[in-house]
């Protein structure tokens, strides 16, 4: 019974940076040893994604972008952009995550739900990356979705703090993919683009205003888009520990917003493929323990 909770997690996920970088790289492998260690998952529930094909990257991507990722041909300015340092497994590793995050739909729609260690890599448009993304896991699951005909109608909640620019570029003339996404207003990107629904929040945003926020959005949306699958994006740089992040959320404000939307996904029958985003508090344990808190409860609430 509680195998049907999937994990897409692979080693590969944890890039190897030079020491001091900015991005907590760690996360990725603390988090399933925090799963497993306090025994909400089992080692069955993680499942290896398999390597994202060609044709299904140029779904979403530019050819001219993958041709200048699998060639090593970036810029200078573009690998700045993306922020981290531009090697062959970097291109390899976003082509594991982004399949992990098609592989979690697929179970989505099987089992309620599914969560994939990393992704939520909403600021890669089609043609570029940036802010740490390089592929949109969450825009190419929901092409291939499309394409394959398993879904109509798909809804992208993006509650990370960052507005989801490249995901609301990529479909922003894609009646099937709604885009939803509440973040800090005043924070990166400095150029917004337009989702189909955008919540700016202003600096200092605390748990209450923000839960009475999404609380008065998130209904409506599914009666008004009645997605047949939902992308949650959970980042947890909406806490106020978080150094990039403005907004001023508690630990347990931050567990309510991943149970209500989970409730909600529950309560109009609509299967979620969990891609996990951002987190830089300074205390990387206090990252872990937020991202941890979305997989006790998609676990609490489904199995
Ligand atoms: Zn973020």
């Amino acid at each position: 019974m509680v195998l049907m909770l999937k994990i897409a997690y692979s080693s590969i996920y944890k890039y190897a940076l030079p020491e001091g970088h900015r991005f907590p790289m760690v996360k990725y492998e603390l988090l399933p040893e925090q799963l497993l260690y306090e025994g909400t998952v089992q080692e069955d529930n993680f499942f290896a994604p398999d390597r994202l094909a060609e044709d299904l990257i140029l779904l979403t991507h530019t050819s001219r972008y993958w041709d200048k990722l699998r060639n090593q041909e970036l810029s200078r300015k573009e690998e700045r952009a993306i922020g981290f340092p531009m090697r062959p497994d970097l291109v390899e590793r976003g082509r594991y995550i982004a399949q992990g995050t098609i592989q979690c739909a697929l179970f989505a729609k099987e089992y309620g739900v599914s969560l994939n260690i990393a992704g939520g890599t909403h600021h890669a448009f089609a043609h570029r990356g940036e802010g740490f993304c390089v592929f949109n896991d969450i825009a190419i699951a929901a092409n291939y979705l499309l394409q394959e005909g398993l879904a109509q109608q798909i809804m992208v909640i993006d509650l990370d703090v960052h507005q989801g620019n490249g995901t609301a570029s990529i479909f922003a003339n894609e009646d099937r993919v709604f885009t939803f996404s509440m973040h800090g207003q005043r924070n990166f990107p400095h150029r917004k683009e337009e989702s189909d629904l955008d919540v700016g929040l202003p600096d200092k945003t605390e748990g209450p205003a923000y839960l009475k926020k999404l609380k008065a959005v998130l209904p409506r949306l599914f009666e008004e888009v009645r997605p047949d699958i939902a992308f949650y994006l959970s980042g947890v740089d909406v806490l106020a520990t978080d150094r990039l992040g403005r907004l001023a959320l508690s630990m347990e404000d931050c567990r309510e917003r991943d149970r209500y939307v989970f409730e909600t996904c529950l309560e109009f029958n609509v299967p979620v493929a969990v891609s996990m985003g951002g987190g830089y508090s300074d205390r990387v344990a206090y990252v872990v323990e937020a991202h941890a808190n979305t997989f006790r409860t998609a676990a609490e609430l489904y199995f």
